[in-house]
């Protein structure tokens, strides 16, 4: 009895030195650094036109101003970059961390079938680090393709500081209906690893979707089709893989639980799909017609065409994916005319990490008829909105998030500097420089 009243007093008394301990260390935390860039040439994700001679004042994590001109108040640390453009950091809505390249569906199930989710996990690591370095401060991962729930331990990974790379919003497993996704073609005698999660039915649709969220899910993503083929009217045509109230369910399920619901829909018939059941965004979305378009504008469905995948996989899958890349080529010029929002997405990890930078996808938007203005925006303000993060992303401007690229040339007057970013900061801690 009495052993165990000195326990106690022991245990309460060094619990008072913790909490002092730690009170002291809160008291003794330094103020948030201040930070002055110079920036040669602004472009701040805002006005038509980049400022020249910008002066950006960063104080932690945040942006605290940014002037034309003016001088750093004295004993700030200043970082030069007088000779560069300096734009939001990048973001990219449509990747796949967990990914590393699936060409064929041999590329595919090698990776599900001899890659442990550790192991798979280690690599997402790795190709965090290289978006970060290409100047992606932010990025939607779009499911692990069989990694189950590890997208959101490579988030908190990032988050807490532990391994660098982009913040994230994430999807984990996906959905299709039974049947309808890879691995598939085995012995029915084998259980092998699915690349999502099938769901089946209304109700199973609706306890899919909680459970993701559970385990940390900000986005739900389903495929919406699949079997992509021409018809006479010309027209991209495929198998839409959920009934209509099996989707309904997802997405309003989603909804309802404060979640947005991304669709991978190819196909004319998929994308008419997504639309009906409600879906915030669409993904890739070749097969894109006149009236789906006006419709996405109708309901203000942001559009992520993932160019780089499609170019990038066409010569290696043949068939109609060839095809598709024009066809995409002619819908974004239809969409860009008629004011679709449109969201740059790659499908990093449909691509090898290590091979392509995902800013190419910058170089096909300004080659399929954006401006470069137009084209960053793509790639800065319109996916902050996608995600929810306007408010805090998406610009240089005070208040927001110190996410920050800089190349050394002019954006505006070749698209392709944004695959040479020179110099990078994530909330307001520089992660690469090489404009010393
Ligand atoms: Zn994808």
């Amino acid at each position: 009895m009495r052993e165990k009243f000195l326990g106690a007093a022991v245990a309460a008394i060094l619990l008072f030195f913790a909490t002092e301990i730690g009170r002291a260390q809160e008291k003794e935390k330094p103020p948030a650094k201040k930070i002055a860039i110079r920036a040669g040439r602004l472009i701040d994700g805002k006005s038509d036109t980049p400022i020249s001679n910008a002066l950006i004042l960063v104080q932690g994590d945040r942006i605290v101003s940014v002037t034309a001109g003016g001088a750093a108040p004295a004993g700030m640390e200043v970082i030069d970059l007088s000779t560069a453009t300096i734009l939001p950091g990048l973001v990219d809505a449509h990747t796949h961390l967990l990914l590393n390249g699936d060409i064929t569906s041999e590329d595919y199930d090698v990776q599900l079938l001899k890659q442990s989710i550790p192991y798979r996990a280690i690599l997402s690591a790795r190709n965090a680090r290289i978006a970060l370095d290409h100047g992606f401060t932010t990025m939607r991962d779009l499911e692990t393709e069989g990694a189950m729930y590890a997208d959101v331990d490579i988030k908190n990974a990032i988050a807490n500081g532990e391994v660098p790379g982009p913040r994230m919003q994430v999807a984990t497993r996906a959905m299709t209906p039974t049947g309808m996704y890879p691995l598939l073609g085995y012995s029915w005698e084998l259980q092998v690893p699915k690349g999502v999660q099938y769901v089946d039915g209304v109700d199973g649709a609706r306890k899919a979707v909680r459970e993701q969220v559970m385990y940390g899910a900000d986005w739900i993503k389903y495929y919406s089709d699949r079997r992509y083929h021409f018809e006479e009217d010309g027209v991209l045509h495929s198998m839409v893989n959920f009934t209509d109230d099996e989707a309904k369910a997802i997405v309003e399920e989603t909804h309802r639980l404060g979640k947005k619901a991304a669709a991978h829909a190819i196909g004319s018939d998929g994308i008419a799909a997504a639309l009906r059941a409600g879906v915030d965004s669409v993904e890739h979305g070749d097969g894109l017609t006149d009236s789906l378009i006006e419709e996405m504008v109708r309901k203000g469905v942001y559009w992520v065409p993932t160019i780089t995948v499609g170019a990038y996989v066409a010569p290696g899958r043949g068939g109609n994916w060839t095809r598709m890349v024009d066809l995409e080529k002619a819908a974004f010029q239809k969409a860009l005319k008629k004011n679709v929002k449109i969201a740059l997405g790659t499908d990093a990890g449909g691509f090898d990490w290590k091979e392509l930078n995902q800013a190419k996808e910058f170089g096909y938007y300004v080659d399929y008829g954006m401006t470069p203005m137009q084209a960053i925006r793509a790639g800065t303000v319109v996916p902050a909105e996608l995600l929810g993060w306007s408010d805090k992303m998406g610009t240089i401007e005070a208040g927001k998030w110190a996410d920050m690229a800089a190349v050394s040339g002019d954006p505006l007057k070749d698209i392709t500097e944004l695959e040479r970013v020179k110099f990078v900061m994530k909330a307001g801690a520089v992660f690469k420089n090489e404009l010393r």
